[in-house]
């Protein structure tokens, strides 16, 4: 197989990542070597559409993001949900990458377990194939146990050979195990607002701006 890099494949990861954790970086840095794509982006959303939780402010979430990135060249921080004036909505981002890319180039979106089976509540969610492909990662915890829309889904836009998403632009899902970290931000806001440390969970550089700005209810030691 060639090395090349697929350098026209534009690849990301969406999230609330409140706050990113080794889940995701081990995640985005695996599709990046399995794809070969140079680089995944990490993009936090604006507003939580699909769910509302307490958490740090957009601005603190991308400066994570940012943090947790800044020494792995593979891996960026992808700022155009939080720059937006427009609420998070999947479909709107696809369609301004779609605008900013070309017809042509293939965009892979990364999708956990979990966020792939509540697909059908997302807006215009039979759309999103037609701007991207969708790699869908194991997560511990999660099954493929889909509805009858989603097994429909599936079925008609499965395939296994990755070559089939670079060499088209949109509409394909694969699915791709990966190294199973149990690791959750839910698990972290909590470790953090009762006191424990969330250390080896996510980068320390992310900890440490946990700390300084007070998240999660983070008292400073
Ligand atoms: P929360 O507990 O607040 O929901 P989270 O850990 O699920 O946080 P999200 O920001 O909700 O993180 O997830 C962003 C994306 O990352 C989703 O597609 C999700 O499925 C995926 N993801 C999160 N954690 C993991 C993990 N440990 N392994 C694989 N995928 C993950
Ligand atoms: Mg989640």
């Amino acid at each position: 197989m060639s090395n090349t890099i697929n350098t026209s494949v534009y690849a990301f990861m969406g999230g609330t990542f409140d706050p990113i954790h080794n889940g995701h970086l081990r995640t985005a840095l695996e599709i990046r070597d399995w794809l070969n794509v140079g680089q995944v982006a990490l993009m936090p959303s604006k507003v939580p559409v699909h769910r509302q939780q307490p958490g740090a402010e957009s601005g603190q979430r991308l400066a994570m993001v940012e943090a947790a990135v800044a020494a792995e060249p593979g891996l960026c921080a992808e700022a155009r949900e939080i720059l937006s004036e427009k609420p998070s909505y999947t479909v709107l981002t696809l369609e301004s990458l779609r605008a900013e890319l070309g017809d042509k180039a293939p965009i892979c979106m990364i999708l956990g377990m979990d966020a792939y089976l509540s697909l059908p509540g997302w807006d215009r969610w039979q759309e999103l194939l037609k701007l991207a492909h969708i790699v869908v990662v194991t997560r511990p915890g999660w099954v493929y146990q889909p509805d009858k829309a989603m097994q429909a889904f599936t079925r008609a836009h499965e395939v296994t050979d990755k070559q089939r998403l670079l060499t088209a632009p949109a509409g394909q899902v694969i699915f791709h195990e990966l190294t199973p970290l149990a690791i959750s931000a839910t698990q972290i806001r909590t470790l953090v607002s009762q006191g424990n440390s969330p250390r080896y969970l996510l980068p320390d550089s992310v900890w440490q701006y946990i700390q300084q700005q007070q998240l999660y209810g983070c008292k400073l030691i």
